[in-house]
């Protein structure tokens, strides 16, 4: 079933009767593997072991973390295609968009290799004489992190780069329906020269057992999580008791705005990059549409020409620009949601159709109404519901009508309108004129309850690092 030329890649498919874990194929159901689970006892071992390893790890300069951080990126970029297969065989994407996020997975390691260097102190001017003010920035100690299944690689390598690149040690858990690639990049991180008891990957049947001895463990001193809110809502609570710091990148509901005075073809490109990317299924996606009246009909149109040279298919297979969702339950919960939207009044403009297997018609619903029920649930599917609006007023006030604030989506040409919706947007990014924001050089995070904290970007390396203020007197 697996075709993947570098074999070492596949030393992490082990089966162990009783304690294996088995991951199935979302575009075609078939099981492709099974990976060995670790128990709690065992878990705890692995936390023990990279106390010690994190106790050397520390000690090393910036410049040596950050050669082999480099050389983990050049192993993963020689082996993208065998990478992205494995990607696209556990998780469902086309060929095309797992190899784009092996790179994307990748940059993070030369982004942190570089910014490792410049975690600077500094001094500052003394209000009292025969003293001196400092800070250093130190690692954190054990961090440990949550993924997703939408970005199986890119979402590990988006939180273990900064920890090694800062000296801590990283424990990671994947998605339990996508850990086969996540394991394959940290055999990588091993080939590279990262100390095994460094960095870990832990499965278990049970999340929740790996979330427990995660956010327990008072050796622990860092959780980073990427996933819905409603678990990390748990998690923090979990973190309460060891006063555990805490990056959280929970759900979004994203609006995609247009002006009037919008490039519509810019806008209608953004639309299809944002919405149907990942068969829509993920955080930073257009959820909800709001078009302005007088361009409505025409936006419509335009989508509509598009959505209808999409090709819904196994992401292996050439020209398939549509994956399946990641299992039949995700399946039908879009499908609810669709239903529901008709129910409530909404037209449905293309698509809508009920396919089998785990795939979903890539569907446009029109005469939909802010007060809907899909407009207010994270859709995570290839379902565009469009709302009509005329005031600018009244649509800022719609936009923030919702309890997350992860990404935004504007198109306008007026610098007036820009400035101001930008500003008004209660969300922790936007993309004006642009359906794609995500770059390792940038911080990417939420603000409301799409969660704390900022990933990439120069903030990046300091979810991992602690200040510390030194006070030299006597002088
Ligand atoms: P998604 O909707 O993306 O699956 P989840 O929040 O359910 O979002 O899952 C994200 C990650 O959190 C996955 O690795 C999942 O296994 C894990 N997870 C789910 N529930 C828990 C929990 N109670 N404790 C710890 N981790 C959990």
């Amino acid at each position: 079933m697996l075709s993947i030329k570098n074999k070492t890649l596949l030393s992490c498919l082990i089966v162990q009767s009783n304690t294996s874990l088995s991951i199935t194929n979302p575009a075609t159901a078939a099981v492709i593997g099974h990976i060995a689970t670790q128990s709690k006892s065992e878990i705890n071992s692995i936390i023990a072991a990279a106390d010690i390893a994190q106790q050397q790890w520390k000690k090393t300069t910036a410049k040596e973390r950050a050669v082999i951080l480099l050389r983990w990126h050049d192993l993963m970029m020689e082996n993208q295609d065998d990478l992205a297969r494995l990607m696209t065989l556990e998780q469902g994407k086309p060929l095309a968009e797992s190899k784009g996020e092996v790179a994307y997975g990748a940059s993070f390691l030369v982004w942190f290799a570089e910014e490792a260097k410049r975690a600077y102190g500094e001094t500052i001017p003394t209000p009292v004489a025969g003293r001196r003010l400092a800070t250093i920035k130190q690692p954190i100690g054990i961090a440990t992190a949550i993924t997703p299944w939408n970005f199986p690689i890119a979402m590990i390598t988006r939180k273990a780069a900064p920890a090694l690149a800062a000296g801590c040690a990283f424990i990671g858990k994947p998605a339990n329906q996508t850990p086969l690639s996540a394991l394959a990049v940290a055999e990588l991180a091993y080939q590279a020269g990262v100390p095994k008891a460094l960095l870990q990957l832990v499965v278990n049947e049970s999340s929740s057992l790996v979330g427990e001895v995660f956010c327990e463990h008072d050796r622990i001193k860092k959780l980073s999580f990427t996933g819905s809110t409603r678990v990390g809502r748990i998690l923090m609570a979990q973190c309460a008791e060891t006063i555990k710091r805490t990056s959280m990148e929970l759900g979004g509901n994203a609006p995609f705005i247009v002006f009037e005075d919008a490039d519509l073809d810019l806008a209608v490109a953004g639309a299809m990059v944002s919405k149907y990317r990942n068969a829509g299924q993920t955080c930073v996606c257009a959820n909800r549409f709001y078009i302005h009246d007088s361009v409505y009909d025409q936006f419509v149109a335009k989508l509509t020409a598009e959505v209808a040279k999409l090709r819904v298919g196994n992401g292996l297979e050439d020209g398939v620009t549509v994956g399946p969702v990641i299992d039949e339950n995700a399946k039908n919960n879009i499908n609810r949601l669709i239903q529901g939207a008709v129910d409530q009044g909404a037209t449905v403009a293309f698509g809508g159709q009920v396919l089998s297997g785990a795939y979903v018609d890539p569907t446009i619903l029109t005469d939909v109404r802010h007060d809907m029920d899909i407009i207010q649930e994270e859709i995570f599917g290839p379902v565009a519901p469009i709302v009509r609006f005329s005031s600018d007023e009244e649509l800022i006030t719609m936009a923030n009508d919702t309890i997350y604030g992860l990404a935004s989506y504007f198109y306008s040409q007026n610098i007036n309108r820009i400035w101001y919706v930008a500003e008004a947007l209660e969300y922790g990014m936007v993309g004006i004129n642009e359906g794609l924001i995500s770059t390792e050089v940038a911080p990417f995070g939420g603000v409301k309850q799409s969660g704390i904290g900022k990933e990439g970007a120069k903030e990046g390396l300091d979810e991992y690092l602690v200040q510390k203020y030194l006070c030299f007197g006597g002088l």
